[in-house]
């Protein structure tokens, strides 16, 4: 199945019990206090067989990109539709251009591309939450869980478009040292078929 089966849909027309989740185009102070407008369109996904089957990119179904643990909110883990937002195209693009350059297959982590702004782990002060990040565990053989491959791969990925920004090898805050964190910043994107009047 490709990508072309995806629907944009407006995230402010969900039901109440989505939007409390999900709260579509609502602001949000991230831990510099900068403040971010959280992503209002969203795919619909009505099963895990479609989220295996739709490929967002040659080597990346829309699985890899949306697998999250229990401790993401109930209702967003347990019961479909899932709704993903539509800048996961824009991370499985460039994951798709890092892999040819990388020159071996990319493993995204549980927990490691979008999160919802209700999961536990960084909630909607997480970049995670806009769809445009991805935590990498391994590449090939080599597992991300020391600064040699960590910098080596952080340095090809950041080679590949001034968008992207990689956190650096260490244990201190905005740091990593069991996996590589890749971001395209707090992209959003409008499906063409969308409106963004109200
Ligand atoms: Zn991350």
């Amino acid at each position: 199945m490709s990508a072309e089966v995806l629907r944009g849909s407006d995230g402010l027309n969900l039901p109440q019990e989505y939007r409390a989740l999900l709260r579509p185009g609502e602001t949000e102070t991230d831990l510099r206090g900068n403040v971010h407008r959280l992503p209002r369109f969203f795919y619909e996904i009505g099963s895990w067989q479609e989220a295996h089957e739709i490929r967002l990119a040659p080597h990346f179904t829309l699985a890899e990109l949306m697998l999250v643990d229990c401790r993401e909110a109930r209702l967003l883990l347990s019961q479909f539709p899932h709704y993903v937002p539509c800048a996961i195209v824009l991370l499985a693009k460039f994951l798709e251009d890092f892999r040819r350059e990388a020159d071996a297959p990319v493993f995204v982590s549980a927990n490691g591309g979008y999160r919802s702004p209700a999961h536990q782990i960084g909630g909607a002060k997480s970049i995670h939450a806009w769809g445009t990040a991805a935590d990498i565990f391994r590449i090939g053989d080599t597992f991300l869980d020391n600064a040699k491959s960590i910098e080596k791969y952080g340095a090809i990925a950041s080679s590949l478009s001034p968008a992207v920004f990689v956190r650096p090898f260490g244990a201190g805050v905005g740091e990593t040292d069991d996996h590589l964190h890749l971001d395209l910043g707090f992209a959003s994107l409008t499906p063409r078929e969308c409106s963004e009047a109200s």
